[in-house]
């Protein structure tokens, strides 16, 4: 039997990042045929949770704009966890949140090593 205790990941801020870093690279590889296109995409959210199967609609702007920081997330509206990320912009079809403290630096390092 597993013991309960021992997650996966050492903390729940790393397992998060791991999950929004995986999701990015999903949406990495989709964001290469949309590209320079400015219709909406159905990008998969990049929040914390990692059951999440919701679909984002971004531009290819919103995108570039997500992707500006490497602790930036597209995520749907109110899929955020705010004592480890702040919400940096509102808009109808998705928000886009920052990463703090050591969730930040793990998405960081992720984002280098990719
Ligand atoms: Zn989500």
């Amino acid at each position: 039997m597993s013991d309960p205790f021992q997650p996966l990941f050492p903390s729940r801020e790393e397992r998060i990042a791991h999950n929004e870093s995986w999701s990015r690279s999903l949406n990495e590889r989709r964001a290469e045929w949309v590209s320079e296109r400015h219709v909406m995409q159905g990008f998969r959210c990049e929040c914390w949770q990692d059951d999440c199967a919701e679909r984002i609609l971004l531009s290819g702007e919103d995108w570039r704009m997500a992707r500006a920081e490497p602790n930036r997330f597209a995520v749907a509206p109110d899929h955020v966890a705010p004592d480890i990320e702040v919400v940096v912009m509102k808009r109808s079809h998705f928000w886009l949140v920052e990463k703090l403290g050591e969730a930040g630096e793990v998405a960081e390092e992720h984002a280098r090593s990719d």
